[in-house]
């Protein structure tokens, strides 16, 4: 399947050029809140002004013409514009005999077939991921290398923003859907109940749960509750990786092997990606699975 059609299929959308895949939200007759697949929605993505570089340019001998540089009638992708620009200063490839624009696709195969992924870094974006499980995010911040994370801290917000995962598998089984709504109605009230308890102690003046300042006063509540919460929970964050440590996410987690809600999400982040920046993810395909779900294959693998 292409990617195109498949980021139309998850019903993408671009807002003002960047790209989300969003996911509903669904209420049990109690009123829990929960979502049965990831959202990635992204942020932000390089903004590049490469007429900055003009003055560099135009310091060098006049016969070699680097300010041509900036006349390329090809336009490209801001992220693959930067890396382009930072790759070609590695060797003064300013002038007349430089690889264009037009020639984009070549040049970027050669960086990744000789693993020269180093220059992929300069391209940053951030995703906010929603719809996703502590067991999702518990794995997904194992990524290190080129990676930031600001995840939604269980200490400080109230049961009033709980929200829970549905995994794939319960969706079409009712038996199973039946038990995730109750579970997750169940882990909504004991959380109210254990938090609401707590809260009565504190005002007694329990020594463990005392605190100076009113917002350690409800961490001091809320660090406790969180421990009956289940690994469904849902825990938004927001993730900013470069385009070479995106690559390496999407290998490892958009991958067959990969835990399907995870690779989900991956999906979903290299299908905005690919949106975003269709000459830095040219090498992937998407491949269809019997079960509906979806990998991302590329043979050059951790450039
Ligand atoms: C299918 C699957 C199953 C898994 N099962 C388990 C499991 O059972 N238990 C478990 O604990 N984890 C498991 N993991 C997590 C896995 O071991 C990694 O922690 C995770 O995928 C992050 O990948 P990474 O180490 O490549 O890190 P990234 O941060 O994404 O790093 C990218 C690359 O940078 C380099 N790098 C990063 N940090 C260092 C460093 N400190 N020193 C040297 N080089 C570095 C490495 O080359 C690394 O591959 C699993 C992952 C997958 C995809």
């Amino acid at each position: 399947m292409a990617s195109d059609e498949l980021f139309a299929a998850y019903g993408g959308k671009l807002n003002g050029g960047h790209p989300a895949i969003d996911a509903a939200t669904y209420q049990t007759d109690a009123g829990t809140i929960y979502l049965q697949q990831p959202g990635a929605v992204m942020l932000a993505k390089p903004n590049v002004n490469l007429d900055a570089m003009r003055p560099f340019l135009e310091g060098f001998d006049a016969a070699l013409q680097f300010p041509a540089y900036l006349d390329d009638p090809t336009p490209l992708p801001e992220g693959a514009a930067l890396v382009k620009a930072a790759a070609q200063l590695c060797y003064a490839s300013f002038g007349p005999g430089r690889t264009a624009n037009a020639n984009a696709a070549r040049y970027f195969d050669n960086i990744r077939s000789s693993g020269h992924g180093s220059v992929l870094e300069h391209a940053v974006y951030s995703f906010l991921c929603y719809g996703v499980s502590r067991s999702l995010t518990h794995e997904l911040i194992r990524h290190r290398a080129g990676f930031g994370f600001s995840q939604i801290s269980q200490r400080y917000v109230s049961g009033k923003v709980l929200r829970f995962v549905e995994r794939p598998e319960y969706v079409e089984q009712p038996d199973l859907h039946a038990r995730f709504l109750t579970r997750i109605d169940r882990a909504a009230a004991e959380y109210a109940a254990v938090a609401e308890r707590l809260l009565e102690l504190q005002a007694a003046g329990d020594t463990i749960l005392t605190a100076e300042a009113r917002t350690d006063l409800r961490k001091k509540v809320q660090q406790c509750a969180r421990s009956v919460l289940p690994n469904e929970t849902e825990a938004p964050l927001v993730v900013t990786a470069n385009a070479r440590a995106w690559r390496h996410f999407i290998e490892m987690r958009a991958n067959p092997h990969a835990e399907i809600e995870i690779r989900m999400l991956a999906s979903r982040i290299f299908l905005c990606l690919r949106e975003t920046e269709p000459v830095l993810f040219a090498d992937y395909t998407v491949q269809s699975h019997p079960d509906g779900t979806h990998s991302v294959y590329s043979e050059y693998r951790k450039v």
